[in-house]
């Protein structure tokens, strides 16, 4: 359990796993700013869901992957519930392509969106972190960062950069109680896997010791364990939620 009130925002809060995430944070209690990049709609949907099950939140629109987006975010969210304290780097995109064809556009698009992002929603929620000497920032890679993947290039490349980023964070702040970690999904049923198609699911499922790909919920309960008061002694780790994969 999240201590009671706690400010957290989900990145890409919308849908899929950043949806899980947001209602199990407010499940634990944490006042939750949902980010969505286009669909205002769908964020106002999971707001609805938080507050008719008896929780606080807010939807907060923003490109992560712009600072001057960054910061009119974070201005709002202290406007309404004061410094973040709980960050989750969630959101993220995909533009596979082998690298012979892979264009500028689909590398620097992945690296902003994926990577420059978390660069600047932490040093932002690091002023209020510091200052309050409490925090937790949790950010979304993959198994891909950490193994590679075919067709993967730009995507593992900003995967495995959250985890030296993260390494190297956690380190600078950890005096100050506020701890810095990753969790790494493998294949889970959202939008950007059913994009696959059945066929790559069901290869995908064959690799899988527990025989079957994992939910979004299954990708927050490891969110909301990093979030709470008993994880105060773990930082600058990864934690892989992938059904054991074999790598
Ligand atoms: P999804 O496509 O369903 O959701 C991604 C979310 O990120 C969406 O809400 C989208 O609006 C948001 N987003 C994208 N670009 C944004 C931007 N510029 N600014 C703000 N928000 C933006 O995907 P998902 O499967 O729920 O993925 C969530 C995270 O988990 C991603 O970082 C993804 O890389 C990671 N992940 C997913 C899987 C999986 O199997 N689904 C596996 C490993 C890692």
């Amino acid at each position: 359990m999240s201590e009671p009130g706690r400010v957290a925002l989900v990145t890409g809060g919308s849908r899929g796993i950043g949806r899980a995430i947001c209602e199990r944070l407010a499940a634990d209690g944490c006042r939750v700013a949902v980010n969505y990049s286009r669909r205002a709609d769908a964020a106002e949907e999971v707001v609805a869901a938080i507050v008719a099950a008896g929780g606080t939140a807010i939807a907060v629109g923003a490109d992560v992957g712009d600072a001057s987006a960054v910061e009119a975010m974070f201005t709002t969210i202290e406007s309404a519930f004061g410094p973040v304290e709980v960050l989750v780097n969630n959101a993220g995109i995909t533009r596979d392509g082998l690298l012979m064809r892979m264009s500028e556009a689909d590398w620097s698009d992945v690296l902003v969106t994926n990577l420059s992002s978390i660069y600047l929603c932490t040093r932002r929620a690091m002023k209020g972190m510091v200052r309050a000497r409490w925090g937790r920032v949790i950010s979304v890679s993959s198994v891909s960062g950490i193994a590679g993947n075919p067709g993967q290039a730009n995507y593992a490349a900003s995967k495995a950069g959250i985890i030296g980023f993260s390494k190297s964070v956690s380190k600078e702040v950890g005096s100050r109680n506020i701890t810095v970690n990753v969790v790494a999904p493998g294949f889970i049923e959202t939008d950007m896997t059913d994009a696959l198609g059945e066929g790559a699911k069901s290869t995908a499922t064959d690799s899988i010791a527990v025989g079957r790909l994992g939910t979004p919920q299954e990708v927050a309960s490891a969110v909301g364990y990093l979030a709470s008061p008993e994880a105060a002694y773990i930082t600058g780790h990864v934690l892989v939620v992938d059904g054991g994969i074999a790598l």
